[in-house]
């Protein structure tokens, strides 16, 4: 771009004197320099404000001048924004956001354009009265305000504060149930406001089935812009009558998590009370605000995510965002994210006049990189399409007002309220993409092909053509020693691995990994002592972060153990011990032992698979030509497979961890009786040819 700009200002020289030559312009008309057609166009906490470009501008600088009502300047003319090319992808339309004022206020505003330092007519101005604060004065429930809008982002909304609010949210809008996933090192509860219309599904699995988005606003305790829109957008969800959030609200459910490290936010400071940073500890789960997030995820079953954060490098954009880019996340996911930020939130930013831009911006440092324990990579690794969300933490170059402090904080949240918007418009046109992503990625997943990263990210382009370019983040290429080429089928942990007393977590009082891995919900399958992890599950991509020697930060060292069977191999079969079967094709009858467990990954079974009182039964990516029978068995999961049938799941206590039957094709009957609990499909539909009965009518 500033290669092409001589031309561009030659050419618009020529232009203008070869107009002043051949017929005078009229004496009303527009300099040629002077920015025209500025339009101001009111939105939520912030003002549009679009104009006809200028040839040879290199930048613009937008004023904007206190007014009373009369449009009698109550104040001084003030630069407040700066638009530069690399704002926004559409060079042609240039469009700028302007916040950081009390909304309701009466303003008038400028644009000019500049051409290096030389500073061009201005425009002629627009006054308009900006958009108060959402909710009628007057109306129950919408004349709630958070402590932030009443101080006039003086104060941040403080914890009693929160409680209150949500809790009236709760009390006078039947699309809001507010729940405790658990409570903080210092026991303040970490609420989530599930928000449905008309109301919200009753139960977690009910919720799962509409296939939720979840917002967590406020880990990092001194980031709490995108708490306070959080805080308004839940009022907004909970009353608006505007068609277009009862329309969303009808076909998925908001889970917002306004404050997920409480006592980070009580005591302003990054970690949570012991010092923590609670987004190096999504994967780990050391500490109970992490905890309570990973098993709300594994009940609620979310299919998108945002999570909110502020970036204090002033040459970012006022937006920076990531994809979860951990290489074993599952390329559907990456791609969805992109799709989400790139296609999406770029070409949005670009209309509304937000600077939406990659993680990084500009030197931006080591950032945005593969750690699993970051919750962007950990929800993409449990198949999450997401992305991070920075706001720019000062004005920067761009907003050159931002020394006044409340303006500094009502640009943030109003930015942040506009993207979580965006959030809900994309999953509601893009809804069945992210499902189909997400299936996908499950059954990539499960299938344990290919190859494992312990640390390494995918690439991020730069901002795309033809916009000048941000720097992307680093490219973080997984080193040598950190790939496993040949990934094995299971971990096994021994009993003091799997049940030990463990010191990490407050106090040095650790939760066993036992009970972490029940929280990533993840299968397991116990034979006496010894404890398998099969890899063939939908969050193949973490287990070996967690649980393999090269993990770099891991729980334990587990054995990779490694199909046993695998080739032809005829005659019937009974399955002792742990059986691990891997590009496998048998052909006669697989009777399960009591007690045995039986993996399969692109293996055909030719002839009856039949397992009572087993202590597994995980297969993916693999074909049962013959019925299925599994009774009494502990463990059960059954994805992508195709079975001729017919299938009956019977009298399975699996504990509190549902059998599995997902994206798998049944030929036949299907019959299931008497399991606790009652199995589910992860949001994949199996497709039966006969009938379905009791259970799983609804598979
Ligand atoms: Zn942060």
């Amino acid at each position: 771009m500033r290669r092409q700009r001589p031309t561009l200002i030659a050419v618009s020289t020529l232009i203008a004197i070869t107009l002043t030559t051949a017929a005078p312009a009229p004496a009303n008309a527009a300099p040629p320099d002077q920015v025209t057609a500025l339009t101001a166009h009111q939105a939520d906490g912030y003002t549009t404000l679009a104009w006809q470009p200028v040839d040879g501008a290199t930048d613009y600088q937008i004023e904007r001048t206190p007014v009373e009502a009369n449009g009698t300047p109550a104040g001084a003319p003030t630069i407040v924004g700066i638009w530069r090319p690399n704002r926004q992808i559409n060079q042609q339309a240039p469009t700028f956001a302007d916040a950081g004022y009390n909304p309701g206020d009466t303003f008038q505003w400028r644009v000019r354009a500049r051409t290096g330092t030389t500073e061009q007519p201005y425009s002629d101005p627009v006054t308009a009265t900006t958009t108060a604060p959402w909710g009628n004065p007057t109306t129950p429930g919408e004349q709630l305000r958070t402590g932030w809008e009443t101080t006039h982002a003086a104060q941040y909304t403080s914890d009693t504060d929160e409680y209150a609010y949500t809790a009236a949210i709760d009390a006078l809008s039947d699309r809001v149930r507010v729940v405790e996933l658990g409570r903080t090192v210092q026991n303040r509860p970490i609420n989530m406001m599930v928000i449905g219309h008309p109301t919200p599904a009753a139960t977690p699995e009910a919720v799962a089935a509409t296939a939720p988005v979840a917002i967590n606003c406020n880990v990092h305790g001194n980031e709490p812009g995108d708490r306070e829109a959080c805080l308004i957008m839940a009022r907004q969800l909970a009353f608006s009558t505007d068609p277009r959030i009862t329309d969303l609200l009808s076909h998925t459910t908001v889970l917002i998590v306004p404050t997920i490290n409480g006592d980070g936010r009580a005591n302003n400071t990054r970690g949570n009370s012991t010092g923590q940073d609670l987004n190096r500890d999504y994967s780990l789960i050391r500490q109970p605000e992490t905890t309570a997030y990973i098993k709300m995820v594994r009940d609620y079953r979310p299919v998108a995510g945002y999570d909110g954060h502020e970036f204090g490098n002033s040459r970012a954009g006022d937006l920076p965002m990531l994809p979860p880019r951990h290489q074993n996340v599952a390329q559907p996911i990456f791609d969805q994210s992109q799709d989400m930020i790139e296609g999406h939130m770029y070409a949005k930013g670009a209309e509304a006049g937000w600077w939406a831009c990659p993680y990084g911006c500009e030197g931006g440092g080591n950032v945005g990189l593969s750690e699993e324990t970051i919750l962007r990579n950990t929800l993409g690794l449990k198949n999450v399409t997401n992305s991070l969300l920075e706001l720019r933490s000062s004005g920067g170059q761009t907003r050159p007002d931002e020394g006044n402090t409340a303006n500094n904080r009502r640009r943030k949240t109003y930015s942040a309220l506009w993207t979580f918007h965006q959030f809900l418009d994309y999953h509601r046109a893009d809804r069945a993409d992210i499902l189909k992503a997400r299936s996908e990625a499950i059954e990539s997943q499960a299938a344990n092909t290919g190859r494992l990263v312990f640390r390494g990210s995918r690439p991020i382009p730069a901002h795309p053509a033809p916009h000048p370019g941000d720097s992307p983040p680093p490219l973080d290429a997984p080193p040598a020693d950190l790939i496993l080429d040949n990934p094995p089928c299971a971990y096994k942990l021994t009993d003091a691995q799997y049940n030990g007393a463990r010191t990490d977590g407050p106090g040095g009082v650790g939760t066993t990994v036992a009970q972490r891995i029940a929280a990533h919900g993840w299968k397991v399958i116990t034979i006496g002592d010894d404890h398998y992890v099969p890899l063939n599950q939908p969050e193949r991509g973490l287990i070996p972060l967690l649980l393999d020697g090269k993990g770099v930060e891991k729980l334990t060292d587990g054995e990779r153990i490694y199909p046993t069977l695998t080739g032809r191999r005829n005659g019937p079969l009974a399955v002792t011990g742990f059986t691990c079967a891997d590009d496998a094709t048998i052909n006669g009858p697989v009777t399960v032992r009591a007690g045995a467990a039986l993996v399969t990954t692109a293996t055909t079974i030719s002839g009856p698979l039949t397992a009572t009182g087993a202590a597994g039964i995980l297969l993916a990516d693999s074909t049962v030509n013959g019925p299925v029978r599994i009774a009494a068995t502990d463990t059960i999961s059954i994805i992508d497979a195709t079975i001729a049938g017919p299938v009956d799941l019977s009298g399975n206590t699996t504990g509190t961890d549902a059998p599995v039957l997902a994206g798998t094709t049944i030929r036949g009957p299907l019959n299931c009786t008497g399991n606790n609990p009652t199995p589910h499909n992860l949001g994949i539909a199996n497709t039966v040819h006969g009938p379905r009965t009791t259970q799983c009518a609804a598979l």
